[in-house]
């Protein structure tokens, strides 16, 4: 077992359970598995070393397998303690041969001490989801800074941040916005967080959909996705928003929207998709109903602020069902929390299905590729994915599903590349 790869998993016999599920999601990754076969004839990692910072499912093990397969040498640790599948990382060491550090439901401490132990590979390129990864580059281990040629970030959250470095001057390296393609925020944020952070809550608390009132804190992408979801349940969806357009488009797609408060009164089930933290906090908490449902699918544990919900309560009755916690407040009223207030989809359920990580991780995969050739020409700050590998992965994707389009005929496309005609 000498060549075994550098590692700290939970259970090394959970690897034929692991290769089963990883097989498994690959069936719907298509667009993937053709960029596999063709990085194993190519190579185009050979000699580079690759940390990733992702959420450790089966579907990140499919991208990893991929990345591998064009040469890379790779260390991977999890973005998210409470989403690593620990039979999936059995069959990454085990089976695969890549460097795992990851084991689920970790505390703080061993979460960091796991991202520092993939940053020992001292990457020459970063994946990162949420940002914690890059964070933890710049304020503790600055010393592996000079040798990183650039990253990828793969969700909202951690491009927001991203950004404010790059604001402050504090960003030392490229880091492609992955989220912001269109083939990865259109789907994955919006169909993926949609079916996947209801299949949570169902799971964790056995919900009936129809008739309840869901109310969805925040209307981007996800907040999108979760609305036309919950509706298509025959729930009431109340949408709140801080930005004014995007609350007159919750309302003319037909959601109620109002303030967060008064939404407090009447919702069954919460669901914070902000970005920001302290969407749902003590002066909400202090008026909901009883038997409330508190979620979030945004931005790690504080968009609820459970700091706040602990302090309130006067009981907590820790997993009353699968990743449910009840607070108990003083007046007798119980508030459900699932998942800790961490990501419920990927807490209390899998995460995306593989059918939609197919696009995010081909759009990952082939931006790797991409900087190996041009990271050198690039500034340190926020760089957008090429929009040709954004309509690549979408046309793949559609070939893959049996589905024709249209092309411009000739006439039309001199007329779209013209001024001079009229009507
Ligand atoms: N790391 C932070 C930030 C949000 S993660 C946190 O854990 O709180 C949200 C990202 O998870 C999305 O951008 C999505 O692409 C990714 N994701 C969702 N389902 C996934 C899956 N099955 N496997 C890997 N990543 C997944």
């Amino acid at each position: 077992m000498t060549d075994l790869p550098q590692h700290d998993i939970a259970d090394p016999s959970l690897r034929a359970q692991g290769v089963a599920r990883i097989e498994w999601a690959e069936r719907s990754m298509p667009v993937l598995r053709q960029i596999r076969e063709r990085f194993a004839k190519e190579r185009p990692f050979e000699g580079q070393r690759f940390a990733a910072c992702m959420h450790m499912t089966t579907e990140t093990a499919v991208l990893l397998r991929t990345l591998k397969a064009g040469g890379a040498e790779l260390a991977a640790c999890a973005s998210n303690p409470l989403s690593t599948q620990d039979d999936t990382m059995a069959a990454l060491v085990h089976e695969y041969g890549i460097s795992v550090f990851a084991r689920n439901g970790v505390d703080r401490d061993a979460y960091y001490a796991h991202i520092n132990a993939a940053l020992d590979i001292r990457p020459d390129f970063v994946f990162d989801d949420g940002c914690d990864l890059v964070n933890t580059l710049h304020t503790t281990r600055k010393e592996l800074l000079e040798a990183i040629k650039a990253g990828c970030e793969e969700t909202t959250t951690g491009v927001v941040r991203l950004r404010q470095m790059a604001a402050d001057d504090a960003l030392r390296f490229p880091v492609v916005a992955v989220n912001d393609t269109d083939t990865k925020h259109m789907f994955d944020n919006r169909y993926g967080t949609g079916q996947s952070s209801l299949d949570a809550i169902m799971r964790a608390t056995n919900l009936l959909f129809a008739g309840k009132t869901v109310v969805i804190g925040g209307f981007g992408y996800c907040g999108k996705g979760l609305a036309e979801r919950a509706a298509g349940l025959g729930a009431h969806v109340v949408v709140t928003e801080i930005d004014p357009t995007k609350a007159l488009d919750a309302t003319m797609q037909g959601y109620r929207v109002m303030p967060m408060l008064e939404a407090a009164r009447i919702g069954d089930v919460f669901i914070t998709v902000t970005s920001n933290r302290g969407a749902l906090r003590p002066e909400h908490f202090e008026v909901m109903k009883d038997g409330a449902i508190l979620a979030n699918a945004g931005h790690f544990d504080i968009e609820v602020d459970v700091a706040g919900l602990g302090e309130m309560a006067v009981e907590k009755r820790s997993r009353i069902r699968h990743q449910t916690d009840e607070y108990i407040l003083a007046d007798g009223r119980r508030l459900l929390l699932v998942a800790e207030g961490r990501l419920v989809n990927l807490g209390a359920a899998e995460g995306h299905p593989a059918s939609v990580m197919d696009m995010s991780f081909a759009d990952q995969a082939l931006t790797a590729e991409w900087l190996t050739k041009t990271y050198a020409s690039l500034e340190p700050g926020v760089v957008d994915v090429p929009t040709e590998i954004d309509k690549h992965v979408a046309r793949v994707k559609l070939e893959t599903m049996g589905i024709q389009i249209d092309t411009l005929t000739s006439d039309q496309e001199t007329y779209m590349n013209s001024w001079e005609f009229g009507s």
